[in-house]
């Protein structure tokens, strides 16, 4: 392909993706294919001759999209958005032209300046204190892009073993790093999302899953009772993850009760927000952020809620030095005549290689405004309130969990077996997709309103499929014959415990 093709396919191919995006509400939202379905559709060995671009392009519509599962569609309700927009599609087309490796400074410097500025932009719109930002040169706080919140969760735990492996041996110089790894402790709450738990195992540290309260919130005196717990058994605790917005059912951790026993144990303090994170770019979704003054590190996805499309995890740190003590490696090949001038964010990261995602965030911040993003999050709440009150009037069905932000915990009254047929149901109708998740033994729907496109009518419509599918359930349910049911097990303070398998 030369660059006049190129020029002609790259258009076609711009207007394929606005029809594709604009017409979305098309498309059934979950794809009705079994697994192997693709490979009946290609041949089992590359080509040797070049293929035609018509023959190349023609394959997506035959070959792609009936199995594609539809994230941008209005009636895609599972998990946690995963939004692109316009300006953020175009800030990538660029990206992947330039496709600089922006691991220091030199190897492309207007990746790792716009980086630097962009993040502090976002840090300052979602209300982070200043020493989260790299406003001077000499300033230890900064963010970084990494590419999702569990690689900024393990970045975290990494950065807060090394800094208590370095404080144990300054005060035991004969102890080595291997026996103070073993005795290190981390803790989270049990609605902590997996990735957490992951960073544990990878990171070779126990890990302590604290219960939560009524709330689903992790509170003080738990986790002060577990590390007295530790302590007494001889363990080090180094890592407390606090969640805002829990996976199950958008929970909030009490950062202001966490953060000084993290400072007093000089334990690190990082905050996962990755989908609640873009909601305190509304200054009223603030509360939660209250006592984050006290974290070592927060991060959120801005490639869930906030329309820069993946991958985009936004991570700040108060003390950048900590990360430069992990991950810093310096063979002659990567140095520069200003090293040590200008950040190099290959020591704030795993890999070493870089994408210039600054750009597409660029291009969001300043396409929509803060202003047009408050009014996207805004109006996903207003959404996910209405749905919510639909689900209320109808006696049938129950909410699960208190409503925070822009998801809804929903179940059909009675056993568990009829949600998990209507989810069924309704999955497989393919007009609207929805993942479920379990509390205290209760089997839910969660339905987080997604798209920037979802309009009232939207909801509308997945309320009248939800309720006519009910419809069908219960009327299979009365054909049935009847089996004594002890719903008394479920008390009604029973606590929504939130475990989601599927995310
Ligand atoms: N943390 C929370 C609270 C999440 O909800 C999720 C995913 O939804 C993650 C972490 C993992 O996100 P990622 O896919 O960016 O690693």
């Amino acid at each position: 392909m030369d660059s006049e093709e190129y020029r002609r396919r790259g258009k076609e191919m711009v207007d394929y993706i606005a029809d594709y995006l604009q017409n979305i509400r098309d498309r059934r939202v979950f794809p009705a294919v079994k697994p192997g379905y693709l490979r009946r559709l290609v041949p089992s060995a590359a080509p040797d001759e070049p293929e035609p671009w018509e023959t190349i392009f023609g394959d997506v519509e035959r070959v792609i999209m009936p199995g594609v599962t539809h994230w941008q569609s209005p009636h895609m309700h599972a998990y946690f958005p995963a939004l692109n927009s316009y300006p953020s599609l175009l800030g990538d087309m660029l990206a992947d032209a330039i496709n600089c490796l922006g691991f220091t400074w030199a190897s492309s410097p207007a990746c790792t300046e716009l980086e630097t500025v962009v993040m502090n932009w976002l840090g300052q719109m979602v209300g982070l204190p200043e020493d989260f930002l790299h406003l001077r040169g000499d300033s230890p706080g900064g963010g970084v892009i990494q590419t999702t919140a569990s690689e900024a969760t393990f970045v975290c735990l990494l950065a807060g073993r090394t800094e208590a492996i370095r404080r144990y041996q300054q005060e035991y110089p004969d102890l080595e790093d291997a026996e103070i790894n073993s005795r290190l402790v981390a803790y989270c709450s049990d609605q902590a999302h997996s990735s957490v738990e992951k960073a544990g195992l990878i990171g070779l540290v126990k890990m302590r899953y604290i219960e939560c309260d009524d709330n689903l919130s992790l509170r003080g005196d738990r986790l002060k009772e577990a590390i007295a717990h530790d302590r007494e058994k001889g363990l080090i605790p180094f890592f407390l993850c606090a969640t805002l917005g829990t996976t199950g059912a958008c929970a909030f951790d009490n950062l202001k009760e966490l953060g000084p026993i993290c400072l007093e144990e000089q334990m690190w303090f990082h905050v996962d927000a990755a989908y609640a994170g873009t909601a305190f770019i509304c200054p009223e979704f603030r509360g939660w952020l209250d006592g984050v003054d006290h974290a070592d590190s927060f991060a959120f996805n801005p490639s869930k809620w906030m329309m820069v499309h993946f991958d985009c995890t936004a991570l700040w740190v108060k003390n950048s030095g900590s990360l430069h003590r992990t991950f810093n490696v310096e063979p002659l090949y990567l140095q520069h005549e200003n090293s040590g001038l200008a950040i190099d964010y290959m020591h704030w990261q795993i890999p070493l290689s870089r994408r210039f995602r600054a750009l597409k965030l660029w291009f969001v911040i300043r396409n929509f405004g803060v202003q047009g993003l408050q009014r996207h999050v805004r109006e996903g709440v207003r959404l996910a309130a209405k749905f919510e009150s639909l689900v209320r009037s109808d006696p049938r069905f129950e909410i699960a969990a208190a409503r925070h932000l822009g998801m809804v915990c929903f179940r059909l009254c009675g056993e568990n077996e009829l949600t998990e047929k209507l989810l069924k149901k309704l999955n497989s109708g393919g007009q609207l997709h929805c993942v479920p998740a379990s509390l205290c033994g209760r089997y839910v729907i969660r339905f987080t309103v997604t798209s920037q496109y979802t309009t009232a009518a939207d909801i509308a419509k997945d309320w009248s499929v939800i309720r006519a599918t009910a419809s069908r359930v219960l009327d299979e349910q009365k054909e049935r014959p009847k089996v004594a049911v002890d719903d008394a097990s479920i008390t009604p303070e029973a606590r929504a415990k939130v475990r989601l398998a599927a995310v």
